[in-house]
């Protein structure tokens, strides 16, 4: 007899850290203040070395297990990742209502949550007679309400988005520019914009949406999405979720020790996330302006990939060929006293926290955007792929929490985007004023009471009623 069992979440993990990370950091909060268990359900595509040995560092409330391998041999070669991962979960579905059914029986499972890319997992979830279905939105709320809209959309827009004569307007979101519309949406004849179609009617299967955002950073679509409306799930911000305990990587480390050295708030870091790659042009133009800006630099550098922007080591950050090659000539030697360069990774998160950190220069990959508000850092917006153009328009010209590069990305317009956040006494101190007061309603939102902390008991609240 005795105290009941802990109620358990199932979830399912599309592949990338971006996604595993926020789910893995939502199943901890669960853990340790509502006293749940979680499994954490990856898809065997991703059992990268990464990946593993994150899963490995879990706390003990929350486990973890791999689905069998899928055949997508059948696919075309060079298919979208949206499509990779959404076709990977669609065929996961039987093999993930056995593990659903299986959990079942071993834990008082309350409810499944599935990623953005992974709704037609709902039918598992389902099929196993599970009580409440969530999705998990790891990116914004600009971006939630266009997938929401998509279905509608796709009727109202009957061309490419990127040729719209006005930026697309929805319900208390900044307006997007065409161009700069959602990635796998920009091209109609691909599979990736029939699935994120799917997945826009798909989640509206789900009890409720929770959302890896917070009401100050876009505060218009939060005002409408905090709502109910009819045939839409209640939205919640439970937001920043970033990686809280820095593990096993907190030991020494030679871009901390050279952050170590430097005066406050005087580097800018440069990093395109976990696969982003540059074309070899800019990359050159980007050291160019980084020597120009004048500016301390810390840039995690890697092989530039001109076939398109996420390059072959998204699965596994580890870059191929040696990223040093491509830099202009002389430019580690001249900027030996200013600048520090490290290939592929760098421990983003203990950077961003360090006191010499002053600006970053980020993709806008929507982890790497609200770690650098989470630790107070003004933004220059370089997006690549994905929805971080997207955010880029939203930070830059939204809440304005960044300076976005400027398209043609010359070493001057680099250098000048780097010195307006760093130093510059206009837009550049507006910014930094901006992203100060972010940093602060982050930390109120998460504390016991705040907005984003309510949010989730509020969902958690809902687990003691009606047992599945
Ligand atoms: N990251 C890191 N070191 C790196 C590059 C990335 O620690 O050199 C981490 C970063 O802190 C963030 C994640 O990887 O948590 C990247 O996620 P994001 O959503 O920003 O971009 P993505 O990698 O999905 O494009």
């Amino acid at each position: 007899n005795g105290a009941p069992s802990p109620p358990h979440v199932a979830m399912l993990v599309t592949p990338g850290m971006g996604h595993l990370i926020p789910l893995a950091e939502l199943a901890k909060l669960l853990a340790s203040r509502h006293g749940a268990t979680a499994t954490l359900v990856t898809f065997a595509s991703t059992a990268s070395a990464t990946q593993r040995a994150f899963l490995a560092s879990l706390p003990p409330a929350v486990s973890s297990l791999a689905l069998p391998p899928v055949d997508l041999s059948d696919l075309p070669r060079g298919a979208a990742i949206e499509t990779l991962m959404s076709e990977e979960c669609a065929r996961s579905v039987p093999a993930l209502t056995d593990i659903l059914l299986r959990l079942r029986r071993t834990t008082r499972l309350v409810a499944f949550v599935a990623d953005l890319f992974g709704a037609d997992s709902f039918d598992a979830a389902r099929a196993a007679g599970v009580a409440r279905r969530y999705l998990f939105f790891p990116t914004n709320l600009h971006v939630l309400t266009l997938i929401l809209h998509l279905p509608e959309l796709d009727v109202s827009v009957p061309g490419e988005f990127r040729d719209l004569a006005e930026p697309l307007r929805l319900p208390g979101c900044v307006p997007i520019p065409g161009p700069d519309v959602l990635m796998p949406l920009q091209d109609k004849s691909n599979p990736s914009y029939k699935w994120m179609v799917h997945h826009g009617a798909k989640y509206r299967e789900a009890d409720a949406i929770l959302v890896n955002s917070f009401d100050a950073v876009e505060p218009g679509p939060a005002k409408i999405l905090r709502q109910p409306a009819p045939g839409r799930p209640a939205v919640f911000p439970i937001g920043p979720l970033i990686q809280a305990d820095r593990g096993s990587s907190d030991g020494p480390c030679p871009c901390i020790e050279w952050l170590d050295r430097q005066p406050d708030r005087s580097v800018i870091f440069v990093s395109f996330g976990s696969g982003g790659a540059l074309p070899t042009e800019q990359m050159r133009e980007l050291a160019l302006g980084l020597e120009l800006s004048g500016q301390r630099f810390l840039w995690v550098v890697r092989s530039p990939s001109d076939e398109g922007a996420v390059n072959d080591n998204y699965y596994d950050a580890e870059s191929k060929k040696d990223p040093f090659a491509y830099l202009p000539e002389g430019f580690v030697e001249r900027t030996k006293d200013v600048g520090l360069v490290v290939p592929s990774w760098a421990p983003q998160i203990r950077v961003l926290a360090h006191r010499a950190t002053g600006g970053f220069l980020t993709h806008c990959g929507w982890n790497s955007v609200l770690e650098s508000l989470v630790y107070g850092v003004p933004m220059v917006a370089w997006p690549l792929y994905a929805e971080q153009r997207q955010n880029a328009v939203m930070l830059s010209e939204g809440v304005g929490a960044a300076i976005r590069v400027p398209e043609s990305k010359g070493r001057e317009k680099i250098a000048a985007a780097v010195r307006e956040v760093m130093e510059g006494e206009g837009k550049g101190a507006a910014v930094r004023a901006k992203v100060a007061e972010l940093q602060k309603a982050a930390a109120e939102g998460l504390r016991e009471g705040g907005a984003a902390a309510t949010a989730l008991a509020e969902v958690v609240g809902t687990w003691t009623c009606g047992e599945n």
